[in-house]
């Protein structure tokens, strides 16, 4: 049986690197988008012209209804869903004084809802068949906090303690449950980002680059695999040394 695979937030980044390591792995794909359809669209049509198995599905992950069609989609289209990879998420580059209730609002209810919904979805009918992992991707801002970024680092540590919990809760039925904390990351997610700030960055990162897409996308396929099934509660940072 194919093995299949929920990206959210794969139509541009980290996700839809995710989108093309997964079905080269031989998974078949169900791409999440919310308003990048033409991108998410592209990356359907590169998959399945290589002769993978891919579709795209527009959802809001965090609205509930939304993010429970997108799972059930999925399971109509490949029958069930192996994994659950937890991907969608914005930033927030603000003051935490000028920071608005709005602005909190909305960072939690993607980065933190999202992944609540979606797993509260694709949960039920991996406990009945005792197998699934999930995959939250989280940040080195999770793990240390940033300035400026306090919403965010709040949401991405949030799902840290999500993953460990979920991970004890869902041993016994022999789900998997990992998170991925990503140091700097080259996608549109830092675009606002300079040369000089790249620079810094890169000077203050043991390896002397930023990361790319498909560091990131390497390690999501190897979490779900087979190989990994030993491995639950953990925070992974591919950060080049950035967290150490
Ligand atoms: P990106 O290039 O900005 O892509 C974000 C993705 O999330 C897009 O596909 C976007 O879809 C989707 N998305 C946003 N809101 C959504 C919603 N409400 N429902 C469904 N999809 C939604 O970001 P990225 O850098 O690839 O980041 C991916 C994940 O990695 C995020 O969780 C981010 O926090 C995390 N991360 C990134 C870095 C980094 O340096 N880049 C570092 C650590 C962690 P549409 O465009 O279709 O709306």
């Amino acid at each position: 049986m194919e093995k299949t695979v929920v990206i959210t937030g794969a139509s541009r980044g980290i996700g839809k690197s995710a989108a093309f390591a997964f079905s080269d792995a031989g998974y078949g794909v169900c791409i999440n988008y919310l308003q990048s359809e033409k991108e998410a669209l592209e990356a359907v049509t590169e998959i399945n012209r290589r002769g993978g198995n891919a579709f795209a599905f527009r959802a809001d992950v965090s609205v509930e209804a939304q993010a429970r069609a997108l799972v059930r989609a999925a399971q109509e289209r490949f029958s069930h869903v192996d994994v659950l990879v937890n991907n969608a998420g914005i930033a927030l580059d603000r003051l935490f004084t000028q920071t608005t209730t709005e602005e909190w609002s909305r960072v939690f209810a993607v980065n933190v809802n999202g992944a609540f919904h979606c797993c509260q979805a694709a949960l039920p009918d991996m406990i009945s068949r005792k197998k699934g992992k999930i995959l939250n991707v989280s940040s080195v801002w999770g793990m240390v906090g940033a300035s400026c970024e306090v919403a965010y680092s709040a949401g991405k540590a949030a799902l840290i303690g999500f993953t460990k919990a979920l991970a004890k809760e869902l041993g016994p039925s022999n789900i998997q449950v990992n998170c991925v904390a990503p140091g700097v990351i080259d996608t549109e997610m830092n675009g606002s980002l300079s040369d000089a700030d790249l620079l810094c960055l890169c000077e203050q990162t043991p390896l002397g680059k930023i990361g790319k897409p498909e560091d990131v996308a390497a390690l999501l396929v190897f979490l779900a695999s087979d190989k990994a099934d030993f491995l639950t509660g953990q925070v992974i940072s591919p950060n080049g040394g950035f967290v150490i």
